[in-house]
């Protein structure tokens, strides 16, 4: 902001409130005014009479009507009721400045006829006091607007002035000369005047300004607020905090103090007496702190958060927050964190905490708990065919149901999908446990009747008895093995834990450390087995069966590795090692021996199964239709269409593909169809019972069927010269493999069978013929 200049009219620069209150000034205090003009009325009565001078009469008329309008248009003007705009205050200026110079020529007309028009000293006395003195009172009215004033000391003065300079006395010239001086020291006052009082109304209106702004940050703000002043006395109230404690806004007006502001919170039922207090001490020993309370109106439930703050001149700043929204958002996320949203019952961090709590308190020897793991069967079902929001139904009735069966001390939690897990408590025998088991697979099979739907599920449960210093880890360890056999069983029924259930475990962990050594450490060999040429009695093929040589446990069968190797994601390294071993292997049998080689489904679908085998052939340098690929019909069953191009690319590459364990699976004829495979392979258990006609039959007719599919048949696990015997009958089985032939051999014993069966004879070994009837191992 500027300060004003002498300019008529509003100032551009000046803000309209201060023209205004220049404006203002002017007409301010009236009473001062009035009594100048009727003393200068009176004087020039005065003047008139004592000098006899008719024209002074004149004069004295002028200045009582100049002075009575003056008069009136104050008058008019402190009747005003509205603010004053900037336009009214530019009409009051020009009337102002109207009246204020008629007046002031009046004046100065009366000084040169009571001068010049009479010798009378007692005259000129009054006539030049009375002005000067209206002059210099002037400048204390017309400070606000000095222009304004100088032209009404002109008008004034200036003949007055004169007057004393061409009176012809040099007395009266030097007074003439001191009236001059005395008129730049009081143009110089009332500018120098006007500055300050500009200063004074900027400073006000900034001031003002501030404080409105202050007024809206404090009344716009969330936190309710108070600030007390060092002798503790209410500063500051925003209306947040009157509002949220219900309290009169008159209490800054009042100055009330801390102590009265607390008490009316408590009358009002804000705060309790307890928090009152807790408060007051806080606001009393001014140390910064935050406190929680709690609203004593339990309707309202609110919880509100006091902050104190000492300010460094003494007093302190309370603030005020209605946190009731904050606090039950952190109860539901802490409640969501600890409880499944779906059935509300405790979830698996929450059951944990509370068993490993249950735990570690001690009790009697006889006092038993047990953790029942209970898991749904066929719910994956329900949720594939009805819908997700069938299957939260049913978990919701699951829950029920499991809750409406325990008594008070037991609890249930779920664990996430459709696990759910029982503590029961305080129990003297096992028998408590399998009872309560027992009822649970019972009522959880019962049916349900979800959206119209009746829906039947079963229940497995795996029970673990408590023992001292058992872990609620272990405890949960111990029943979900319990589970694992419960299931494997058959489903809906329950199983105890036992230790042998820990060893199996703990077996099949060292397995799987094992397993990760045995490969760098090539602990693993393959053995051959072969299959004989039916018609040429030659073997025509050697399978490549893995066997795993365990520093402790001896020869390990592939049939306890294979599942192993497939969990730990081993199978795709160990697939490679022997598809890689059993070709080199093939490379130094006679060349129309091939090699067939086992694929478990997983390592079959893994990504680059045909660089793998192209890879193999390569670095062995053995042709591709030198080897033969067993795959199981699980291998088919996953992703049909990308199994289907991996065995024409395969075939493509003129390797050949075997289907393995036919009749094992679901012995789908139409994969035979389907799929690009050049051999079957019947597996041994179709040989059950093969004397008898129907299993014979039912051979024969799947041979006949891949037979005239263009596929060569094998028969596994031939025995006995007569199960041999009736498959070579009627002539479609083409190779046969078994103990009767030989047993899988290590790769040394099989090149000496390939050599005397294709009649190159190792000197120190003898010949063994390859004939039905007769076992070459
Ligand atoms: P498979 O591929 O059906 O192999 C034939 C299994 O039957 C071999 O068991 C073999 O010893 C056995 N066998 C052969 N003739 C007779 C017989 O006359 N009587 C009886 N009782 N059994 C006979 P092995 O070597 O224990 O292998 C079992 C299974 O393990 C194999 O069944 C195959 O599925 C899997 N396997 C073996 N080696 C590998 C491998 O290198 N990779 C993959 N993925 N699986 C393999
Ligand atoms: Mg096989
Ligand atoms: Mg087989």
């Amino acid at each position: 902001m500027q300060l004003a200049n002498e300019t008529k009219g509003p100032d551009q620069k000046m803000s309209p409130s201060i023209y205004a209150a220049l404006i203002d000034s002017l007409f301010q205090d009236p009473g001062p005014m009035f009594a100048g003009a009727l003393c200068a009325a009176v004087a020039a009565i005065m003047t008139a009479v004592k000098t006899g001078n008719a024209w002074l009469w004149p004069c004295v008329a002028l200045l009582v009507v100049t002075g009575a309008v003056r008069a009136l248009d104050t008058r008019r003007y402190l009747q005003r009721r509205s603010e004053l705009t900037s336009n009214e205050a530019a009409r009051w200026e020009v009337r102002y400045q109207v009246g204020a110079m008629l007046y002031a020529a009046a004046l100065g007309l009366w000084c040169v006829v009571g001068l010049l028009g009479s010798p009378d000293a007692v005259a000129h006395l009054i006539c030049i006091s009375v002005t000067l003195c209206y002059v210099a009172a002037g400048s204390g009215r017309t400070y606000g607007r000095p222009w304004i004033f100088h032209v009404q000391m002109l008008l004034a003065c200036g003949p007055l002035t004169l007057a004393l300079a061409f009176y012809g006395s040099p007395y009266y010239f030097g007074m003439a000369v001191l009236n001059v001086l005395f008129f730049f020291s009081l143009k110089h006052i009332s500018t120098s005047l006007q500055k300050i009082f500009v200063r004074a109304l900027i400073a006000r209106e900034r001031e003002a300004a501030l404080a409105g702004q202050f007024d809206t940050a404090l009344n716009n703000m969330p936190h309710g607020l108070c600030m007390f002043a060092a002798d503790g006395r209410l500063a500051v109230m925003n209306h947040r905090f009157s509002a949220m404690m219900n309290l009169s806004d008159d209490l800054v007006q009042r100055g009330a103090s801390a102590r009265d502001i607390i008490a009316a919170c408590v009358t009002g039922g804000s705060v309790s007496a307890a928090s009152g207090k807790m408060i007051l001490s806080e606001i009393e020993n001014t140390q910064a702190r935050d406190i929680i309370t709690t609203d004593p109106d339990v309707a309202r439930g609110r919880s509100l958060s006091w902050t104190f703050q000492p300010m460094a001149g003494g007093g302190a700043v309370m603030l005020l927050e209605d946190i009731t929204e904050r606090r039950n958002a952190e109860a539901r996320i802490t409640h969501l964190a600890r409880y499944d949203e779906l059935t509300a019952l405790p979830n698996r961090v929450n059951f944990r905490d509370e068993i490993e709590r249950l735990l570690a308190i001690p009790h009697d020897a006889e006092q038993l708990s047990a953790l029942l793991f209970v898991d749904l069967d066929q719910f994956k079902q329900v949720n594939d065919t009805l819908g997700h929001p069938c299957g939260d139904q049913l978990l919701c009735a699951v829950a029920d149901r499991l809750r409406a069966m325990l008594r008070p001390e037991d609890f249930v939690a779920r664990f996430g999908g459709d696990e759910f897990v029982v503590f029961q408590q305080n129990i003297k025998s096992n028998e408590e446990a399998a009872s309560l088991a027992r009822r649970i697979v019972e009522h959880l099979s019962e049916r349900y009747k979800i959206d119209n739907h009746l829906v039947e599920i079963g229940a497995s449960v795996g029970i673990a008895m408590t023992a001292p210093g058992m872990s609620a880890d272990t405890l949960l360890k111990n029943a979900d093995m319990a589970l694992y056999r419960a299931k494997a069983d058959g489903r809906g029924t329950f199983c105890f834990f036992r230790y042998e259930m820990a060893q199996t475990v703990e077996a099949r962990r060292i397995l799987e450390l094992d397993l990760r050594k045995a490969l760098a450490n090539e602990e693993f060999e393959l053995f051959y087995q072969p299959l004989v040429n039916l018609k040429s009695g030659r073997i025509a093929t050697c399978e490549a069966l893995l066997r795993w040589n365990h520093p402790v446990r001896g020869t390990v069968s592939p049939i306890d590795i294979i599942p192993v190797a497939e969990d730990m994601g081993l199978i795709v390294d160990l697939g490679r090692w022997i598809l890689r071993k059993a070709c080199m292997e093939c490379m130094k049998w006679p060349e129309t021996v091939c090699v067939a080689v086992n694929f478990s489904p997983q390592q079959f679908h893994q990504r680059d199964v045909l660089s793998e085998v192209r890879y193999a052939l390569e670095v062995s340098g053995l042709p591709a239709h030198r080897l033969e690929i067993e795959i199981t019909e699980s291998s088919l069953l996953r992703n049909t269409q990308l199994t289907h191009d991996v065995l024409s690319q395969l075939h493509a590459l003129g390797v050949r593909i075997s289907l393995d364990d036919f009749g094992t699976g679901y012995s789908s004829l139409s994969y035979l169809h389907n799929f690009p495979l050049q051999k079957v392979k019947i597996d041994r258990s179709f040989l059950e019972g093969i004397d008898t006609d129907r299993p014979l039959t039912l051979l024969r007719g799947v041979a006949r069927l891949s037979a005239d599919l263009g596929m060569s048949v094998v028969v596994e696990g031939i025995e006995t010269n007569e199960q041999l015997e009736l498959i070579s009958a009627d002539g479609t089985v083409t190779e046969a493999q078994g103990y009767l032939f030989s047993r899988p051999v290590p790769a040394v014993r099989v090149r000496q069978l390939l050599n005397a069966s294709h009649g190159r004879r190792l000197p120190e070994e003898p010949q063994v013929l390859v004939l039905p009837s007769r076992s070459i191992a």
